[in-house]
């Protein structure tokens, strides 16, 4: 290379670093005021859709109870483990072995918090599910009740890819669609990885998730970018051990079940 087009070349080099910086400048001191400027639609991603995967069938015909080490957070009889959100006991409605959302006592959380652990949770949309996209049977399980795993009925059901079942919602689409259809359980189960933090609150390794549904992957360690927002982009917000957190979701779908959830901390 000449002098002349090396000349050329580290300006422009030096041009694109400038321009990097200002954007990066402009992206922190923007902060999370700058997601009132954004519209829901700025952050949905329509293609390209996951394949549909047929999960098998569980040969006896009844998945299996918790591993020796785990603790228990729903074995069917109550909800001791949990708590509402907005305080005092979770109320949702335990019967029959499973507890259904009551979308009017909202979100629950565990009372005891986790770092890095193995969960297992098993949830059902039922038969008579109505509506379309995101107001069909939407539910969620967050990470340290931060990061939120979706939780929706994607049988047949369209709606945009990163707020699919099992992705992360609005930031990683699932690799692929293995529901089971309305009626029938679908499993999770979920490894995670908490971040750390360097003392200005940034991340000092990321948060990471591995969802497998149905004995299928849809997540494979896949780096977790910050809070799960329904608007604008991730945010960073330093924390500690957190909950395992349900969702009750404001769609006016019916309201999906859960049942046979233990963790084993990692
Ligand atoms: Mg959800």
């Amino acid at each position: 290379m000449n002098k002349s087009l090396f000349a050329i070349a580290a300006l422009a080099l030096l041009t694109t670093s400038s321009v990097v910086v200002a954007q990066d400048k402009k992206q922190v001191t923007t902060g999370p005021a700058g997601n009132e400027l954004m519209s829901p639609g700025m952050s949905e991603f329509y293609k390209p859709v996951p394949p549909v995967v047929v999960p098998g069938t569980d040969l006896a015909g009844g998945g299996f109870t918790a591993p020796s080490d785990a603790i228990i957070l729903f074995d069917g009889k109550d909800l001791s483990a949990w708590e509402s959100v907005s305080g005092g006991p979770a109320e949702w409605n335990v019967h029959d072995g499973v507890v259904t959302v009551d979308k009017k006592k909202g979100d629950i959380q565990t009372k005891q918090k986790f770092t890095d652990y193995q969960l297992h949770i098993e949830w059902q949309v039922p038969e008579n599910i109505t509506g379309e996209s995101q107001a069909r049977g939407n539910s969620g399980v967050f990470m340290q009740g931060m990061y939120e795993i979706q939780i929706l009925d994607c049988y047949n059901n369209t709606t945009y890819t990163n707020g699919m079942t099992g992705s992360v919602y609005k930031q990683s689409r699932p690799l692929v669609n293995a529901m089971r259809k309305p009626g029938e359980w679908n499993v999770y189960d979920i490894i995670y990885t908490a971040p750390t933090f360097k003392e200005d609150g940034s991340y000092r390794t990321w948060p990471t998730v591995t969802v497998i549904q149905n004995g299928v992957l849809l997540q494979n360690h896949t780096t977790i970018l910050g809070t799960t927002e329904y608007i604008g982009f991730p945010q960073v917000k330093a924390h500690g051990a957190g909950p395992i957190l349900l969702q009750s979701h404001g769609d006016p779908s019916e309201p999906i079940s859960f049942r046979n959830i233990w963790i084993r901390e990692l």
